[in-house]
């Protein structure tokens, strides 16, 4: 039987981070059932955005994470399209303008370099932007990733370091003895670890269940239009306060838009403009309606007339790996020694993963640098879902 150090499942840009850091110490496996990158992690858009986090310990875990993009692509020894080009959150209308003005105090407090325009300025900065916007918050910290290019390149990168990356294989079971994991089971024979990291996303429930430990993590689908490609259009990457309401609404109740719609809108290096997005909880189901398709587009085009005409090429569909509180759960189960969970990430996944990959280590190596983020990651937390 084939042995590792540890074994990280899935090889989204989660667990492709996780075993990036990990396999500078360690003999690693990396397991992905399908393709690297090909799940929620190649279905998303490339937003690493600050101030759309919360105040308090949100902030501080991306702020931590944005620090490590700093240095990354250098790293990694690849470009992954990073730009600190700032991030826009536009106020539709008056009807925001109160709830927005207080959401920019509160994330001046929390340290964060962000202001709020008036509509002149946003036009002036965003010129396709309807005449009818209100106003915008603008942090300069926010910045932008080709998330495609970066899950390759963790992958690449820990390739290069000596890890094993099997795609196309299928973790069927982890295999554990008197409380402790032992092993994996795929479905190319088995592996002997001492150490699992459940990094499957949305699927990450599934693996814990096969290995007795209770996890409650939804697939919360979103969607997102790409069109074809077009001379510069926006400056950085731009949200909507809708897109704000919907993303901290706990679930489909409440005050959530009709398919929890709302703005991000971000361009690629190559021209195409990826427009989101929506929320749903339809389980694994990827077949969006036109009602959805066409209400992201409406949406987008009244804030920005300008993708009036537009021609939309293609859309793609990713489930958001949602804990209930719109924090990843990073931690080690208690029910089974050697069983590390890094799964959760939401609608943050692209801008955590680089802190994610270094918790990860921290908990694998008993380090203890980490400890004040770790532990509002606790699997057992109590406002996790
Ligand atoms: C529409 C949309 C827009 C988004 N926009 C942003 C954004 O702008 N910024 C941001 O920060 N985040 C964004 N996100 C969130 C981000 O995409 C996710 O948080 C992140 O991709 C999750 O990564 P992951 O590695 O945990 O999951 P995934 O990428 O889904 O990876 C999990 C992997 O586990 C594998 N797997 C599952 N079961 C098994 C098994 N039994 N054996 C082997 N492998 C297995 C899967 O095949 C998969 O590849 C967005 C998400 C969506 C859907």
């Amino acid at each position: 039987m084939e042995t590792a150090d540890a074994v990280v499942i899935g090889g989204g840009v989660i667990g492709t981070s996780i075993a990036y850091r990990l396999s500078e110490y360690r003999k690693v496996f990396l397991i992905e059932q399908g393709e690297i990158g090909a799940q929620t992690s190649g279905s998303c858009d490339k937003a690493i955005f600050l101030q759309s986090k919360k105040p308090g310990f949100p902030i501080k875990l991306a702020k931590a994470s944005r620090e490590i993009y700093e240095n990354l692509e250098g790293e990694l020894d690849t470009s992954v399209e990073f730009k600190k080009n700032g991030g826009m959150i536009v106020i539709e209308s008056e009807a925001y303008m109160d709830s927005m003005k207080k959401f920019v105090k509160e994330r001046e407090k929390a340290g964060i370099d962000v202001k709020l325009l008036d509509h002149k300025e946003v036009r002036a900065w965003q010129p396709g932007l309807s005449s009818d916007i209100a106003g915008a918050s603008w942090c300069a910290e926010d910045a932008e990733v080709n998330p495609l290019l970066l899950t390759q390149a963790f992958a690449q990168a820990a390739r290069r370091r000596g890890a094993d990356i099997r795609t196309h294989t299928e973790v069927t079971d982890i295999l554990c003895e008197r409380g402790k994991v032992v092993g994996v089971q795929t479905t190319h024979g088995r592996i002997a670890t001492e150490t699992v990291i459940n990094a499957a996303g949305p699927f990450a429930f599934r693996i814990a269940e096969m290995a007795g430990v209770g996890l409650t993590i939804m697939p919360r689908r979103g969607a997102v239009l790409i069109t074809e490609k077009l001379d510069p259009l926006i400056h950085g990457n731009i949200l909507c306060s809708q897109y704000i309401a919907a993303k901290h609404a706990a679930g489909d109740t409440g005050n959530v838009p009709p398919y929890g719609i709302g703005l991000s809108l971000g361009q690629t290096d190559s021209g195409n403009l990826l427009i989101g997005g929506s929320r749903e909880f339809k389980g694994f189901d990827k077949s969006v309606g036109p009602d959805v398709l066409s209400g992201i587009a409406k949406h987008a085009v009244r804030i920005a007339p300008v993708l009036k005409d537009v021609n939309i090429i293609r859309s793609m569909a990713g489930f958001r790996p949602f804990t209930g509180d719109g924090l990843p759960v990073v931690d080690k189960a208690k029910e089974v020694e050697g069983f590390i969970i890094a799964a959760g990430h939401e609608g943050d996944g692209i801008a955590l993963a680089p802190i994610t990959g270094q918790l990860v280590a921290s908990l694998v190596e008993n380090k203890d640098d980490y400890n004040d983020l770790l532990k509002p990651l606790r699997l057992d937390r109590p406002q996790a879902v």
